[in-house]
């Protein structure tokens, strides 16, 4: 065993306890997992150590609760301020490059938001006559910071930004208000690896999944999907952090996705918590304008 890791073992036993599972040709370790503990109200282990780290990938997995990621999120979550930055000096030379290269993700060029532009302009008129065509007020423009932008590579787009948890931007759309472009442009970042919105759910209370970020600006404490498949992600982190209900609401021509989404999510913790709702073929969850009670389906 090399020094290295022998120091790194030290270090995850200071916040994880002693390994449970020791594998040291493989320098894979098993301890318990503290998410396992905090669902299950534990204040011990279980002795069963189902969270294993790999040292050769420096990443962790719970076979138990589903938890994954880079090891340093372990230090993140559950480390102290001084193990962290113990973590972040004794980490491999490969995973602090790697992480440099992440960029910090901005607005697009250009980005103005409705409030800081001169509604008198031309594009400006366009764009709010778009937002309004769709239901859009402004209110619900105020509340999620939508703007547009007139330049660069997202030019005549309005812009709708994501925050993650710690209100840092994580991802924004960009819908074209002018017919001949293609609808959305995606920024860089792969929209697999981001919660949109996170900053302004409550896991606390009811969760309405939706498609597309247009259908969210209806929902009360809506998760956007981008899309009609939900990321692995998002999955691990509905089923980690949701305490409420979790109300599947898709476009009424894609009911059956929202039924396969149904029985996915309908399981271990989250059993009996999940519901749907049936719109008729034609209609959008954008449509609704927030009436969903009527439309809730029964599942047999
Ligand atoms: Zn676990």
């Amino acid at each position: 065993m090399t020094e290295e890791i022998e120091v790194l073992l030290e270090l995850i036993e200071d916040v994880l306890d002693k390994p449970k599972k020791v594998y040291n040709s493989k320098h894979q370790y098993g301890y318990d997992c503290p998410n396992c503990m905090d669902i299950k109200g534990l204040d011990k282990g279980d002795n069963k150590g189902n969270l294993e780290i790999n040292l050769n990938k420096f990443i962790f997995h719970c076979w138990g609760c589903g938890v994954s990621g880079p090891l340093g999120r372990l230090f993140d979550d559950y480390g102290t301020k001084a193990q962290k930055k113990v973590y972040n000096l004794i980490k491999p030379e490969e995973l602090k490059q790697e992480e440099k290269k992440k960029v910090k993700l901005r607005l697009p060029e250009g980005f103005t938001t409705f409030k800081d532009s001169n509604p008198r302009f031309i594009p400006h008129i366009e764009a709010m006559r778009y937002l309004t065509s769709r239901g859009i007020t402004d209110e619900i423009i105020k509340k999620f910071k939508i703007g547009y932008t007139v330049n660069g590579d997202f030019s005549y787009r309005i812009i709708v930004p994501s925050y993650n948890s710690e209100n840092v931007l994580n991802y924004y759309v960009a819908r074209a208000w002018v017919p001949n472009k293609m609808k959305y442009k995606n920024p860089t970042v792969p929209k697999d690896e981001i919660i949109f919105g996170e900053n302004n759910i409550n896991w606390k209370k009811d969760v309405y999944l939706c498609e597309g970020v247009f259908d969210s600006f209806f929902l009360p404490n809506p998760i956007v999907m981008l899309g009609k498949k939900m990321s692995k992600l998002l999955f691990e982190t509905l089923y980690m952090k949701a305490e409420g209900n979790i109300i599947i609401c898709t476009d009424g021509d894609a009911f059956i996705d929202g039924v396969k989404l149904y029985h996915e999510l309908n399981g271990g913790r989250l059993y009996n918590k999940i519901k749907i709702i049936k719109l008729p073929n034609d209609k959008d969850v954008c449509d609704l304008r927030g009436q969903i009670d009527e439309y809730y389906y029964e599942i047999k």
